[in-house]
């Protein structure tokens, strides 16, 4: 239909099948240019910019076989895309939707300059079940709550089937300026992350068919213990769009089991559900990483500590479950659930650190780093959410490692130096009445003395009110 060229310019959505912005594009029968802009990185590379760069390297490798790239750029999206758009006379610019708040400001900005001159521009859904700003309730309202969010949004209805791979693709061939090879230097503490992780769609495929085969079933029962490997592992490739919420709900939908895994089904689509919730929230507050949502957190006397920051960051709190989730953290780019819970409360109330360090020590080091999880998980643990565990409800970092790490299994792979601790006393080794490990540290704060400092600091904010 079309011999002027298409844009798909690709951000977060590194695949083939259930791409709508590349579906699209491909129909129009236009020759196209993929294009990905990287920004620039004046601080360096995080975690999620190293797991982003490896699937896009991966990405490019695959497309070799159709004959096509992704041509990468450097520099400011808003400034670069009208250029490349002039420089090879695109007629159009598909791509899908993000909603982080610099994102979607460059966006609409983009799409009014486009507009003002004759380009189309094509936005599509698809890194969610649902956009940020519809799920509502009865008086137009966002959700605060994440049952009466999660019950509006499954009565809106299900995602329906994804799209398949585009069967065929004409490209651009024409030369273009200013692409660079991707060559980047990666750096030195990124070498232990190679050993954790997969790339590519079809890595992300087979991860959702081996959890749905072997996991789902008692996904429920076994979820909260870090040893068992009983969750999906799909975080990553949600995060750089490798596979979509679409294809997974889909997969998991017609998973076999029956009722007998209803529940399991349920329970696995509502922690999909709480990822879409955190957008919604992320929407209506773009400064959820920055301000506590219950204000009066504000006024939480914080401790400066950066010594003890520091040992949290490390893994040398003396407390084996925080310890190997921070280490498993700094060495794969991952934690599991549970951990991040007890290690992010550990930090928030134990040793009574403002939240919003350790939200950012994990934007720098989670390759599943997402700015709406990431910023609400961490307001829910620290209690200053809308809809989050109470501050006074403190978790106790030892009763957690007996209740989910029973054996102690997790702990001993993170953390070596306990590796010969008994199944007793792994979780406290500073009770074991052998010798301790003599390069484990002693705990870096009593528990019972933290909580009564933690609930103190709590009792100033909110005048000693712990009904509320
Ligand atoms: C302090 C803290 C920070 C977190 N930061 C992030 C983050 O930056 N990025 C991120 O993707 N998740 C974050 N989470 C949520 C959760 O820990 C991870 O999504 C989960 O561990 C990923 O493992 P999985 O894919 O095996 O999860 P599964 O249990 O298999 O769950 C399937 C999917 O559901 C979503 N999901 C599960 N739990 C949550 C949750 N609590 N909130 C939002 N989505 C969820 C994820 O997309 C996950 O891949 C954070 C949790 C805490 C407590």
């Amino acid at each position: 239909m079309n011999d002027k060229p298409a844009i798909v310019w690709l951000r977060e959505d590194f695949r083939l099948a259930d791409n709508a912005a590349l579906t699209a594009a491909t129909q129009t029968g236009a020759p196209l240019l993929l294009v990905h802009i990287r920004p620039e990185r004046p601080s360096g590379m995080t975690a999620v910019d190293w797991f982003r760069e490896k699937t896009l390297a991966h990405f490019n490798a695959g497309l070799q076989s159709l004959s096509g790239k992704v041509h990468v750029f450097t520099g400011d999206s808003a400034r670069l895309l009208p250029e490349i758009v002039a420089r090879i006379g695109a007629a159009a610019v598909f791509w899908n939707r993000r909603y982080d708040p610099i994102g979607r400001e460059i966006d609409a900005g983009l799409k009014r300059e486009f507009a003002a001159c004759g380009t189309e521009a094509h936005s599509f859904a698809g890194a969610l079940f649902h956009e940020p700003w519809t799920v509502k309730n009865r008086a137009g309202q966002p959700f605060k709550i994440f049952s009466a969010y999660w019950r509006a949004a499954c009565e809106a209805g299900s995602p329906g089937p994804p799209l398949p791979a585009p069967r065929e693709f004409k490209f651009f061939a024409g030369s273009i300026t200013g692409a660079q090879e991707q060559q980047l230097s990666w750096p030195a503490w990124t070498s232990s992350l190679d050993a954790y992780h997969e790339f590519g769609e079809a890595a992300a495929q087979d991860r959702l068919a081996r959890f749905v085969a072997d996991d789902l079933g008692h996904y429920e029962d076994e979820r909260d213990f870090p040893d068992r490997d009983a969750t999906s592992g799909l975080s990553p490739y949600l995060r750089v769009g490798q596979i979509t919420p679409r294809q997974v709900w889909n997969a998991v939908s017609d998973a076999p089991g029956g009722l007998a895994h209803a529940a399991a089904r349920a329970k696995f689509l509502a922690e999909l559900g709480w990822r879409d919730f955190a957008w919604s929230v992320l929407w209506e507050h773009p400064g959820l990483a920055d301000h506590a949502l219950r204000e009066e957190f504000e006024d939480l006397p914080w401790r400066s500590d950066p010594s003890g920051l520091e040992a949290w960051k490390r893994g040398r709190t003396g407390y084996p479950l925080v310890d190997a989730g921070m280490r498993e953290l700094w060495r794969s780019g991952v934690m599991h659930n549970r951990v991040r819970m007890v290690a992010a409360s550990f930090l928030v109330k134990h040793l009574l650190i403002d939240w919003r360090l350790g939200e950012q020590w994990f934007a720098e080091t989670l390759v599943d780093y997402d700015p709406a999880s990431n910023a609400l998980n961490w307001q829910w643990c620290a209690g200053t959410g809308a809809d989050s565990a109470p501050f006074f409800r403190i978790m106790n970092p030892v009763l957690q490692s007996r209740k989910f790490d029973p054996s102690g299994a997790y702990i001993r792979r993170w953390v070596p130096e306990l590796k010969s601790a008994s199944d007793k006393h792994i979780h406290a080794p500073w009770e074991s009445p052998d010798a301790r490990p003599a390069n484990y540290p002693l705990p870096i704060v009593d528990h019972a003395a933290a909580r009564r400092r933690a609930l103190a600091a709590w009792d100033g904010v909110r005048g000693g009110d712990r009904q509320s």
